[in-house]
């Protein structure tokens, strides 16, 4: 497959290639077969990749590319790819760029007009979330907490109202801190699912309210290990809250009209109930 990409271009093809977040059965075939054929493989931990391409039996030269180096190396690698070798670039566990190096190779590779193809497979968010119970039709992944509580808590203030499921990645060792955070800032009954080590032996889904994980999770050690995400739920509006253009209308209306014509056209513009808004006209004294 490769081969016939060479003969077409001039450049190689960086293959932005996902491996398995923990259970190595979940590497594709596609990926096995463009590790096995590049000229190298550009990995964010070389003996973290050589220890998966050796279960593989495959034979591709390794080269560190990870955060320290990931500027000085992309330029090197872009060369490579120039005279015409293919490239595979890599990260320890799932999607390399989510959350792993990889974003400045790439996008020195767009502006050079070299090709960039990706290969899909395991993602930790994205695993977490298909089976977290939550709805998916609108996400916000936000990758790691900051570590200090002050920021953490200021992160959870900016997302307070925020109505897409949140997604978060979280160390182990942060675990307790940043539920507490959580139930500070937005409150002991909001939903969340906690999903650890995701494909391995020990793989937990868990769905509580924010006071009930950070409860359970203090009082169980294992919580406190492993690989995590953290999910929590997006904020539920008051269905029966009204817009505040509706409300701000309301009242300028009344100013003028009588409640009850003010709350018939206020219901007209924004296509709600005349009654909801006479009774809030008469809470508010309008
Ligand atoms: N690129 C990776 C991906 O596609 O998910 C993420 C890399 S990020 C440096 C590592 C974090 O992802 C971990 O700290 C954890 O929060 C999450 N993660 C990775 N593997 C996981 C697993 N098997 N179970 C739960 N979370 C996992």
């Amino acid at each position: 497959m490769i081969k016939e990409q060479r003969m077409m271009a001039e450049h190689g093809t960086l293959y932005v290639v996902a491996t398995p977040i923990g259970n190595l059965a979940d590497i594709t075939q596609r990926a096995l077969s463009i590790l096995g054929e590049v000229d190298f493989i550009c990995a964010e931990d070389t003996r973290n990749t050589g220890r998966l391409l050796r279960h593989f039996d495959i034979q591709t030269p390794c080269i560190a590319f990870h955060d320290h180096n990931e500027q000085q190396k992309a330029a090197t690698m872009v060369e490579r790819l120039i005279d015409g070798q293919n490239l595979a670039l890599v990260s320890d566990a799932g999607t390399p760029l989510i959350n792993d190096p990889g974003y400045r190779l790439v996008n020195l590779c767009r502006s050079s007009n070299i090709k960039v193809v990706p290969v899909p497979g395991a993602c930790a968010a994205i695993t977490a979330l298909s089976a977290a119970g939550l709805p998916t039709d609108r996400f916000h992944y936000e990758g790691f907490f900051p570590p200090k509580s002050n920021a953490r808590k200021q992160t959870l203030e900016d997302l307070k109202e925020q109505t897409a499921t949140l997604v978060f990645y979280e160390s182990p060792h942060r675990i307790v801190d940043t539920l507490t955070d959580i139930v500070d800032v937005l409150g002991k009954d909001r939903q969340l699912v906690l999903a650890r080590e995701l494909t391995k032996t020990f793989e937990t889904f868990a769905s509580k309210s924010a006071a009930d994980m950070l409860e359970w999770v203090k009082s169980d050690a294992d919580q406190q290990k492993g690989e995590i995400v953290l999910m929590i739920a997006g904020f539920a509006k008051d269905p029966d809250a009204l817009p505040l253009q509706a409300r701000q209308t309301l009242s300028l209306l009344s100013q003028e009209l009588p409640l009850k014509k003010a709350a018939a056209l206020t219901a007209q513009i924004y296509q709600l109930k005349k009654n909801m808004l006479y009774k809030l006209g008469l809470e508010l004294g309008l």
